[in-house]
């Protein structure tokens, strides 16, 4: 889910980052590798910082650095479905939640498992660690593509977009044979054919304060259905991903969404919505499949540090601060 507000929290949580990504690298890799006892008791909370992001790692916490090298993935796939990535300067944060209870204390939305807010210049997303790895990975790489685009320059893409976006890069899927973008769930195909489909009219008007974008129920049909006007619109459609990127920049630069709809490509959302309603009857999807070196990344340096007390503190506040805005904002 999106979550993007850019206010300010009190000073107490934004030195933390910064300092732990100035101080020398305390080398703990020996405490991961093999639980080495010199270093003392076990840290509450580790810093693994790579190139592509910092994690913020609870104590318990497993696979963390498998996960840490997953995430180097995340940016060159991005890249593939929306374009060079020019002037991403903001740092991105992971909080990692050991578990399930502790997480819904900050964020208590039930359905949820990841947030991304921004604060102070940082993109920070908090995750529940506890779900199943597929899932967690899954929801690392959908809230990287939120701070991919809460963060880069230009004006807002629309909503549905966004999310649709997230959505296709989190089905990734990497095995020997190569990368597959675009890969499509039969499950979330029979949701759509059943009953999960918002008429594309309503899905590209949709706003961050409708009810169709916040309840639950409905917020799940809006992610389905943004998921698959993203695949129709990239696979079902000629020339599809130069009209994509053409439909969204002109929406972005201020557009109304229908009339650009039907400029971009000569033809009604309603006609759109029936095409797209075909679509999903079909029984074979395109995917994108690539080599594996086509996002080969080489394996991350990673800089390990357990927290010192006071970074310890910076972390529980941010996490107050986190708890805080969800009561004020009744998310
Ligand atoms: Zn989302």
């Amino acid at each position: 889910m999106r979550d993007s507000s850019d206010s300010s929290d009190s000073s107490d949580t934004r030195t933390w980052w910064r300092r732990s990504s100035r101080v020398a690298v305390a080398l703990y890799v020996a405490l991961l590798a093999g639980g080495c006892s010199v270093l003392g008791p076990k840290p509450e909370w580790t810093s693994l910082q790579t190139p592509a992001a910092q994690f913020l790692v609870q104590e318990n916490t497993k696979h963390t650095e498998s996960w840490a090298g997953r995430v180097s993935w995340f940016r060159p796939v991005l890249e593939e479905i929306v374009g060079p990535m020019q002037g991403l300067e903001r740092p991105i944060v992971y909080l990692l939640i050991a578990e399930r209870d502790e997480y819904l204390e900050y964020f208590p939305k039930r359905e949820s498992v990841g947030v991304h807010r921004s604060i102070d210049g940082t993109s920070i997303v908090l995750v529940d660690a506890s779900q199943p790895p597929d899932l967690v990975v899954a929801t690392l790489m959908h809230e990287y593509a939120h701070y991919y685009f809460d963060a880069r320059q230009g004006p807002p893409v629309p909503l549905w977009y966004e999310e649709g976006v997230a959505e296709y890069a989190e089905a990734v899927t990497v095995d020997e044979s190569g990368v597959t973008i675009g890969a499509v769930s039969s499950f979330g195909i029979d949701l759509l054919r059943e009953s999960a489909l918002m008429p594309v009219p309503l899905l590209i008007s949709t706003k961050q304060s409708d009810s169709r974008y916040l309840d639950t129920q409905e917020a799940g049909n809006f992610h389905l259905s943004a998921w698959a006007l993203i695949h129709f619109f990239r696979h079902g459609v000629p020339d599809g991903r130069q009209l994509l990127d053409r439909y969204v920049e002109e929406v972005a630069a201020g557009a109304a969404p229908r009339p650009a709809m039907l400029r971009v490509y000569g033809k009604t959302a309603v006609a759109l919505d029936k095409d797209l309603r075909e679509y999903l009857d079909s029984d074979h999807f395109e995917t994108d499949a690539y080599p594996l070196d086509r996002f080969r990344v080489k394996r991350p340096a990673v800089w390990i540090e357990a927290l010192d007390d006071e970074s310890t503190q910076d972390v529980r506040s941010l996490l107050d601060s986190m708890k805080r805005y969800y009561q004020s904002n009744e998310l």
